[in-house]
């Protein structure tokens, strides 16, 4: 049995590497989470429905595209909305934290102001 799911789990480690390997020119880093890890799919729905919010603050962001340049999902940030509760975020931060104008913060609770007309993810 502990066989059979080694012998799963490394096909399945090798089909992630080939996928990314293959399609990385044309689409590229993190294919395999964007595009064909179930996991990923369940997250992004459950996002779609949860807080989790990656706000900007408009009156501060000066479309740099420092943000777009280092999220490792290539999510657009800098033309998004406002709130964005993008499925593809795994939350990891690092555009709040290379943000010079300091526009960029996340939340898991209610927005207010920019939420009811900003609603929608990337
Ligand atoms: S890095 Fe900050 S200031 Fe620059 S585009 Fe992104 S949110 Fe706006
Ligand atoms: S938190 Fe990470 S994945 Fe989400 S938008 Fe920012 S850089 Fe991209």
């Amino acid at each position: 049995m502990v066989a059979i799911f080694l012998l799963i789990l490394l096909l399945r480690t090798l089909l992630m590497q080939a996928v990314n390997i293959i399609l990385m020119p044309k689409l590229g880093t993190r294919i395999w989470c964007k595009y064909f890890c179930p996991q990923g799919l369940l997250i992004g729905l459950i996002s779609r429905i949860g807080r989790f919010a990656l706000v900007k603050d408009e009156t501060l962001c000066i479309r740099c595209g420092i943000c777009n340049q280092h999220c490792s999902m290539s999510i657009d940030i800098t033309s998004g909305p406002a709130v964005n509760r993008s499925g593809e975020c795994v939350g990891c931060g690092v555009c709040v934290e290379v943000c010079p104008q300091k526009a960029l913060s996340m939340t898991t609770g209610t927005v207010s102001g920019v939420e009811k007309s900003d609603k929608v993810g990337v």
